[in-house]
């Protein structure tokens, strides 16, 4: 990780593209097109309605949208590998809203709510088949950051294997335990909130920090105050405040660089591992608003042009 401060820039100088909704005439995740969609999993419908017609909040489907398929963020974290799934596993798209035009940040905190809990359930019922080992939930908002349909939605992908991203964190935090006994997020989680410089907000459960090795210029996680290894196995309370937290940062992003694309991911530990006391969920807000240059595909290194201190100064600044 570099960080360059020769590049640093003002928010208002980075290169970003807004999100533009397309296609709501042919959108395949607007009320009335369910049979555009393979027959639902699981759907929120609060009127009763029956299934795979209007009438819900949130809807689970299969993706078998083509173009869904590999999106930006299993692209860059790890290619190949559907290859190597076998064909085992889930790819699942949670149709977050019946608006085509709502995004995360400006739903309401039960929305978002709804959305988590959906999230929850479906790992909660993918974690009873014995050949899944790990699920990843994420979210690709805007074409920039791989989102190919602009109805906001979010998806979740079950696999028999644990893909090496995931594996390298875990070792690192693996690594920390092994030296200090101590699980590293609950450390990173202490010494933010000790230090303040690195942190946007916090509520009674969660707390979101620029990290102190940014990727990227913004990235932001959210981190629960509590160990916990699994984001399902999270308490309702949790998830409330998660929703909030989530909600007021989105918020912030949008507000401080104009609606950046963003891919938000959910890192939880993998099925049936000794994990519990090393590893612990968090999620991961990654904006879309400088071009991965040629240098940092190629060498793996980040030109990271915001130093973190000033981005969380940024994003506290930000008037809700
Ligand atoms: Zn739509
Ligand atoms: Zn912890
Ligand atoms: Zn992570």
């Amino acid at each position: 990780m570099i960080i360059s401060t020769d590049r640093q820039q003002r928010p208002d100088d980075f290169r970003r593209e807004r999100v533009t909704t397309l296609g709501r005439d042919q959108c395949p995740f607007c009320p009335g097109r369910e049979a555009l969609t393979p027959p639902e999993i699981l759907a929120y419908r609060p009127g009763g309605s029956g299934s795979n017609g209007p009438g819900w909040d949130l809807r689970v489907v299969p993706n078998r949208f083509p173009a869904l398929r590999v999106e930006g963020t299993l692209e860059r974290h790890g290619e190949g590998m559907f290859d190597r799934m076998s064909g085992i596993g889930a790819h699942e798209v949670i149709i977050e809203t019946p608006e085509h035009d709502r995004t995360m940040a400006v739903m309401s905190e039960a929305e978002i709510e709804r959305v988590l809990w959906a999230c929850r359930e479906r790992v909660l019922d993918l974690r009873r088949d014995g050949r899944l080992r790990h699920v990843l939930l994420f979210k690709n908002h805007g074409a920039a950051a791989g989102a190919t349909l602009s109805h906001t939605h979010s998806q979740l992908i079950a696999m028999p294997m644990v893909p090496d991203f995931v594996r390298e964190e875990i070792d690192g935090a693996r690594r920390h335990f092994a030296l200090k006994e101590r699980c590293v997020f609950c450390d990173i989680v202490a010494q933010e909130l000790a230090d303040g410089r690195r942190v946007v907000q916090d509520n009674a459960d969660m707390v979101a920090v620029a990290p102190f090795a940014p990727r990227f210029a913004f990235e932001t996680w959210v981190l629960p105050k509590r160990h916990g290894a699994r984001f399902e196995d999270v308490p309702r309370p949790e998830i409330e405040s998660l929703a909030r937290l989530l909600k007021s940062t989105l918020l912030r992003l949008d507000r401080a660089l104009e609606v950046p694309p963003y891919n938000l991911i959910i890192h939880t530990a993998p099925f049936d591992e000794g994990l519990a006391s090393l590893y612990h969920w968090h999620v991961e807000i990654l904006p879309k608003i400088t071009r991965v240059a040629g240098f940092e595909w190629g060498t793996g290194f980040h030109v990271n042009p915001t130093p973190p201190e000033d981005a969380a100064q940024v994003l506290r600044g930000v008037k809700l």
